[in-house]
């Protein structure tokens, strides 16, 4: 019986679909846990390309059950979307490999209305949010003011619940913000247009767990964005709404007596950030468009051009800390591959001080980094599938960033598809 999170490290984006794409041959059961639909996991293999956002990435494997857990922001109508987009590319999602949490909460559309009305009521000291309604949802679900999936199958108690929390909403939305507010008939609509198509995959996801527990199966579960995001431990403010490390596994899957054998950390051969918020690492210029271009850089869900950086040691060997990680995927070396020196970032500078540990969010605003240089392979590396076969230094920067962090890397991905890996 294995159990196995997999997570990110940095700021989301480093490449967790592709590895749970990869993972899930040994694997029965995948669960995501947190968050909702406002990340992507592009995931490339035999069935093609697809950009995931809510569904887990295991759904591609034959006999893999997909679990959305409790912890996750459930939007019925974006989900309903992405089943039926990866549907019609030829994917077979029916409720025998997808199962979604009676007692995850739903993602109501006057959450994306709150949080778009909110990011542009900010306007220049905004979070830099996707807009898909997560931080209001989250605020919602711990105010005990949204429904649980389960609601669904009981009409006349949903009916009278969701009135009113209509109605409470209905204030903030016309008296703050001077919207509009949702009618019965709006609701109804989203309850038979979206709610119902995703009813016949709604059960007791928890017993279903501890069942397959008990039969000692595989399971994997899945995070989405990277440590640096996490609610608690992350960049607060510009973090997300819900806890993106593997500790939060037990609560948001639904399985609380689970004890994790393995969490693989998945960490970028080099920095990406999307949005707002600290990035003590960022590159400017020709220099950034160079690897923004080279490492196709751009969001799966907003297509926004990411922000891009080196490997950023203190923010990486933090992430490792806080994720508990046993393990490490290093993505995109193959990225990599056109420069002949290659700039990592060792300490950060703050006041004069050079220092290897995380500090507080707000010191991070005057933090500069301390870049080092390593020698580049200048060779395309794609086609490697052994560790012997790199060239000497591209083993060189794996084994140095291995040194540094303090965590085996057990994977190096040299390209998207599911077999360009190297497993040491
Ligand atoms: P996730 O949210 O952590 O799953 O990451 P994303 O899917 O947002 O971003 C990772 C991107 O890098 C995707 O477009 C992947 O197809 C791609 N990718 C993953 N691993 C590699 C790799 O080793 N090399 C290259 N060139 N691309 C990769």
């Amino acid at each position: 019986m294995k159990n196995c999170a997999i997570v990110g490290i940095n700021w989301g984006d480093e490449g967790k679909g592709r590895m749970v794409d990869l993972l899930t041959e040994d694997y029965d059961i995948v669960v995501r846990f947190q968050g909702g639909g406002n990340a992507g996991h592009t995931v490339i293999n035999e069935k093609g390309k697809f950009a995931l956002h809510l569904l887990p990435s295991g759904i591609f494997r034959d006999g893999v059950v997909n679990v959305l857990g409790n912890g996750v922001a459930l939007d019925p109508e974006n989900l309903w979307k992405e089943i039926s987009d990866v549907a019609a590319q030829g994917v077979e999602i029916t409720p025998e490999n997808l199962k979604i949490s009676d007692r995850a909460s739903l993602l109501i559309p006057w959450h994306r209305d709150m949080d778009e009305l909110e990011e542009n009521r900010l306007s220049d000291k905004k979070y830099g949010s996707t807009k898909q309604g997560i931080a209001p949802f989250y605020s919602d679900k711990y105010q005990k003011k949204t429904v649980l999936a389960g609601e669904l199958f009981y009409p006349d108690e949903l009916k009278s619940h969701l009135s009113d929390l209509a109605e409470w909403k209905n204030l903030t939305l016309t008296k703050v913000y001077g919207a509009k507010p949702y009618t019965d008939e709006d609701i109804e609509k989203w309850l038979s247009e979206y709610c119902e198509k995703i009813k016949p995959f709604i059960c007791d996801t928890g017993a279903f767990l501890r069942e397959a527990q008990g039969d000692g199966k595989n399971i994997l579960f899945e995070a989405q964005l990277g440590s640096l995001r996490d609610l608690d431990f992350g960049i607060y403010p510009y973090t997300t709404s819900s806890n993106t490390t593997a500790a939060y596994a037990p609560i948001g899957s639904g399985l609380p007596s689970l004890k994790l054998s393995d969490v693989i950390g998945v960490v970028k051969a080099y920095s990406t950030c999307v949005g707002e918020g600290p990035f003590v690492c960022e590159m400017f210029g020709d220099e950034a468009e160079m690897l923004r271009k080279a490492g196709s850089e751009y969001g799966a869900k907003t297509g926004r051009p990411r922000r891009v950086g080196p490997v950023d040691l203190v923010a990486t060997r933090y992430g490792v800390e806080v994720q508990a990680a046993t393990k490490v995927a290093l993505t995109k070396l193959d990225v990599l591959s056109y420069m002949a020196k290659i700039p990592v970032c060792m300490r950060y500078e703050i006041d004069g001080e050079e220092t290897d540990r995380f500090p507080f969010p707000t010191k991070l605003s005057y933090a500069k980094p301390v870049i080092e240089y390593l020698d580049g392979w200048c060779c395309d590396i794609s086609g490697v599938r052994t560790w012997e076969d790199l060239p000497q230094a591209a083993r060189d920067y794996v084994e140095f960033i291995e040194r540094e962090i303090a965590c085996p890397i057990t994977y190096v991905s040299v390209g998207p598809e599911r077999e360009s890996i190297i497993i040491r």
